[in-house]
């Protein structure tokens, strides 16, 4: 391997003429060609491919060429692409309507269901995305303390509400700056940030400023994936209490994947607030905010605090999530956790035997890598780590049917469809493509 040409590399492998057919119009319709920025693959350069379907571990592209899935829609899909029990539950509620915006007994049996394994969650409301539940869970936040201030932490990604688009400073607390344009200062100034697992920093920063709330996911996906040191969770609970702020989880990713009750299960510690998404909907567009029926009863209409939604429970949208949380048993859960603990120990060796920089870890069926020596605990580690062997091994990942995250920011996951078959299949296609990435270093 002399070529550093990455695009070249994958096409070697690969045809991927009707993709970029397609992504060539799309560029004239949507603004970079995506509905979602992630998608056009600025994280590691290179085409998209366009998708045309899914069954279980794997996808196809439009050129029909296979992939091994490790992204799942982004975490949703813990039961893999296209399931059928989600396939007959959605056949079964179409044919009475698809949306009515009364209630239906569906939406009462998803927050059951929810309720059974997150029983902190007394109350809850369906949104139809995650940031939705995280900009609802911030106004009711605003609204139960009287305080305007949030703390979030570096790299974590809580949805695109103007509040949390707020950009970082370098460890220490900073006042906000908008990370995007069209974001008010006035309103980025409310959201402070630090480091991800600096206790010390939150604890400064609390004892300062009033916090209507602290915000964290309670395992980041969304830098990459980091764990909270020991303590660090504990500790927030201790100064949220201390200073009458409210805890916040937003389990949008985490929820039903680092755990079968999620973080409380996982770390101990009880949130006042929580957002969920993605596995609760099972692959359709649901997300839902809740916590104890003294914080929720201030939502409208038994409390003053507005928020509402034309398709919220969606009955199609309820369907796809009670299939999956009812096919989610906690066998199913362990099962997939250790299958999820045998990929991890794989490409931990594989690493090993290719002499490169390698910390890989998991909790549940959510992982994640980086190439770094050092264990990652924040976002500012995080960017340290190899990003240009990253998007080296994502290309020749990709080439030899290996579909990961196309960042090296964001975490990974793994689904009841993904067996023994396919996961020595994927370390068989990685290593290969780890022996492309590091004979490129060299070379290149
Ligand atoms: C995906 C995600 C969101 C945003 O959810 P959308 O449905 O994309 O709006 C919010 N918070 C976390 C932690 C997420 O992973």
């Amino acid at each position: 391997m002399t070529s550093t040409s990455l695009p070249d590399t994958m096409d070697a492998l690969y045809d991927t003429t009707r993709s970029q057919e397609i992504m060539a119009r799309s560029r004239t319709r949507f603004p970079g060609g995506v509905n979602s920025p992630v998608r056009a693959f600025g994280g590691v350069g290179g085409e998209p491919f366009v998708v045309a379907r899914g069954k279980g571990a794997r996808i196809w592209d439009v050129d029909d060429n296979e992939y091994i899935d490790y992204v799942l829609s982004w975490g949703p899909l813990v039961l893999g692409h296209a399931p059928d029990v989600v396939l007959e539950a959605l056949r079964d509620v179409m044919q009475y309507g698809t949306s009515f915006g009364i209630p239906t007994g569906l939406e009462l049996e998803l927050a059951e269901k929810i309720a059974v394994r997150m029983p902190h969650l007394e109350m809850m409301r369906f949104v139809s995305s995650g940031t939705e539940a995280a900009m609802s869970v911030a106004r009711l936040a605003r609204a139960v303390t009287g305080r305007d201030h949030l703390l979030k932490f570096e790299g974590c990604y809580h949805g695109h509400a103007d509040s949390f688009l707020v950009k970082a400073g370098s460890g220490v607390a900073t006042l906000g700056l908008p990370n995007s344009p069209g974001v008010p200062d006035a309103l980025a100034q409310l959201t402070l940030t630090c480091a991800y697992n600096d206790l010390e920093a939150v604890e400064r920063i609390a004892r300062s400023v009033p916090l209507a709330a602290i915000l964290l996911e309670p395992i980041v996906g969304n830098g990459g994936y980091i764990e909270p040191v020991p303590g660090f969770i504990e500790g927030l609970r201790r100064i949220a209490d201390e200073t009458g702020a409210l805890l916040v989880f937003d389990e949008v990713m985490t929820g039903f994947r680092i755990a079968y009750g999620g973080a409380r299960e996982r770390f101990g510690v009880t949130p006042d607030l929580t957002a969920l998404g993605k596995v609760i909907g099972g692959g359709l567009p649901v997300a839902a905010y809740g916590g104890s029926r003294a914080i929720m009863e201030r939502i409208a209409p038994t409390g003053p605090v507005y928020q509402a939604g034309t398709l919220s429970g969606n009955p199609l949208a309820m369907a796809g999530g009670l299939a999956t949380l009812g096919a989610l048993t906690r066998e199913v859960h362990d099962g997939i956790t250790a299958r999820t603990a045998q990929l991890v120990a794989g490409l931990r060796e594989m690493a090993s035997r290719h002499g490169v920089p390698f910390r890989a870890s998991h909790s549940g069926s959510m992982w994640g890598f980086f190439f770094k020596d050092e264990l990652v605990t924040n976002f500012d580690e995080a960017k340290t780590s190899d990003t240009a062997l990253f998007k080296r091994f994502f290309h020749a990942a990709r080439a030899r049917g290996v579909y990961l995250a196309p960042s090296a920011f964001e975490a990974a996951f793994m689904s009841a469809a993904h067996g023994e078959a396919e996961i020595a299949s994927t370390l068989e296609r990685l290593d290969a493509a780890m022996g492309v990435a590091t004979s490129n270093t060299l070379s290149g």
